[in-house]
């Protein structure tokens, strides 16, 4: 029989490969990065030798993930340079999903075209919004403009698999203009679409501003509104709600390397802060660009710290991740791989949860349902 290539093997893993470098801070923004791109050909060195270092614990990958930070300040030479050091370690299976994430402002057609000849076959573009005063109030770099220009090239160049991702619930923003937004994105009929919901993490400018009172985030009430509106159109126009955040056109969309995140499937993190996991450990790196280039230079790997995973960590993880997604909880797999019975020993509150229509049990699965997944961080604490 032939292989299902949109089967995730168990036995395959995932590659992240994190690029720190951010010409500015969106105003939102918790994630580690910095503006010295004058450091990226040293830190390009350094990747690949960290690349070469663990082709004894790794041998092969079929999803490849560029995540930042900004990826796509990086030159086409600078990513020929990182893919000749994965191909030279590594096997890379012939259908591997291999994403990129764009910035809308530093793109063109040609580079498009350049990025896919190197093998990228998917896309995630941060679009965030289309309109204007927003893009701004984040503070990102570009404008509506750049990122229909973004779409358009990424098409032109012969991108089939690009993921738009969009930012709602900002102060002031009224549920018919989001409408608006998600319109405009099917416009586009990309075949992913990822919406966070804003949110202000201490430490960032907007955050800053918030605690003083300039800005107001909607309340709940109208958070859960956001949510069931993207929810709904989304559908509508037939796209699968496959995690909290997530929605893809079709099941061969869905994000797999992603789902490597949320099924405890093992995955190698490269770079500053990047995490890996595999069996039952994780380990993840220095944050700072500058120790992380140290150690590397002295020969040593620049992981900061380790965690063996107790049997009863993995299960509670697994229900928390499970929770996030429509597919749920094999409840059959659960027992086979964390050695626990989910029904049985909560089975008071799964009864309370499904009474209040936040999770319902069909064939074998524990689901949460569009309103438990609204709330689906509150629901992993059962
Ligand atoms: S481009 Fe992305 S990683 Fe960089 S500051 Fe903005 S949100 Fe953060």
């Amino acid at each position: 029989m032939k292989a299902d290539p949109f089967k995730i093997p168990s036995n395959q893993a995932g590659l992240y490969i994190h690029i720190p470098f951010c010409l500015s801070k969106c105003g939102y923004c918790s994630f580690y990065s910095i503006k010295s791109i004058n450091l990226i050909p040293e830190y390009i060195a350094a990747l690949k030798k960290e690349i070469k270092h663990y082709s004894n614990v790794f041998s092969s990958f079929d999803t490849i993930y560029l995540g930042g930070g900004t990826p796509s300040l990086l030159s086409i030479g600078q990513l020929e340079t990182i893919f000749k050091a994965i191909n030279k370690s590594y096997k890379i299976y012939p259908h591997a999903e291999i994403t990129m994430e764009v910035n809308p402002g530093d793109v063109s057609l040609e580079y498009f075209q350049a990025v896919r000849s190197l093998g990228i076959n998917r896309l995630n573009i941060g679009i965030q919004s289309f309109d204007d005063n927003i893009l701004k109030f984040l503070g990102r770099r570009h404008n509506s403009a750049e990122a229909i220009s973004a779409i358009n090239d990424s098409r032109k160049a012969g991108f089939d698999n690009i993921g738009i991702d969009l930012i709602y619930g900002i102060p002031g923003q009224k549920i018919s203009l989001w409408k608006r937004t998600l319109q405009k994105t099917l416009s586009y009929a990309p075949e992913h679409i990822s919406c966070y919901q804003l949110s202000l993490e201490t430490g960032t400018p907007l955050y800053k501003e918030y605690a003083l009172q300039d800005i107001k985030l909607p309340a709940e009430k109208e958070q859960l509104k956001f949510f069931q509106t993207t929810a709904d159109e989304l559908e509508k126009a037939g796209y699968i709600h496959y995690e909290v955040s997530n929605f893809a056109r079709k099941d061969k969309f869905k994000s797999r390397h992603n789902q490597r995140y949320w099924q405890h499937l093992p995955y190698l993190g490269l770079g500053p802060a990047a995490h890996s996991f595999l069996g039952n450990r994780r380990w993840w790196n220095t944050s700072a660009v500058k120790t992380y280039l140290k150690e590397i230079a002295q020969d040593k790997m620049p992981v900061e710290n380790t965690e063996i995973l107790s049997a009863e960590q993995l299960q509670l993880e697994a229900l928390f991740l499970g929770l996030r997604t429509k597919n749920g909880i094999d409840l059959k797999l659960y027992k086979t791989k964390y050695g626990a019975d989910l029904l049985k020993d909560k089975e008071t509150i799964i009864d309370a949860l499904i009474k209040n229509k936040l999770v319902e049990f069909k064939d074998g699965f524990l689901r949460p349902t569009c309103t438990g997944m609204a709330i689906a961080d509150s629901l992993a604490l059962i």
